[in-house]
């Protein structure tokens, strides 16, 4: 394969950094990761987890209310929490999410300023379609990585030369 062929497109890249954040999930049930961005830049990241030095549900079970664990802030809601502390402004950015979102959060990004929210095909039975679809918000579906995500190690610069210098 070409290097150019294999050099990811900028919403596969970002998704796959969402991805990357859903492996800091805490939540058996669901491990999701969602990343902010605007003009190619991450502005904030989360992962579905457990509040700030409160046990986990991987460690002490689920916190199930309706069928539904409600022990975790949604990866999303998470974005949203660490831009408000740092100060950064998401309005007019895109949401890159593994998931499509559950209602709550569709609403949360969207009272934010989402105009963008790209996600895997894997859906979701909530209202976040009607709601992003009314806020007109573009949704941009792709497929999920078929088995895994691939780094191409041997083609990895970096990994090539500390190889080398064992
Ligand atoms: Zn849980
Ligand atoms: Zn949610």
């Amino acid at each position: 394969m070409s290097k150019e062929k294999s050099r990811p497109k900028w919403d596969e890249y970002f998704l796959k950094l969402a991805m990357l954040a859903s492996e800091r999930s805490t939540c058996p049930r669901m491990h999701c990761g969602c990343v902010l961005v605007k003009d190619r830049f991450v502005l904030a990241t989360g992962y579905n987890g457990s509040l700030p030095h409160q046990p986990h549900c991987e460690d002490i079970g689920c916190l199930i209310v309706d069928n539904h664990c409600v022990r975790t802030n949604h990866a999303e809601i998470n974005a949203l929490v660490q831009a408000a502390v740092h100060r950064v402004s998401i309005k007019g950015s895109t949401a890159y999410i593994t998931n499509m979102s559950c209602t709550t959060c569709s609403k949360a990004l969207i009272a934010a300023g989402i105009k963008r929210v790209v996600v895997f095909t894997d859906f979701h039975d909530t209202l976040a379609t009607k709601f992003y679809v009314d806020a007109k918000v573009e949704i941009v579906k792709m497929k999920m990585p078929d088995t895994e995500i691939k780094y191409d190690l041997k083609n990895y610069i970096s990994a090539q030369k500390s190889e080398k210098s064992k």
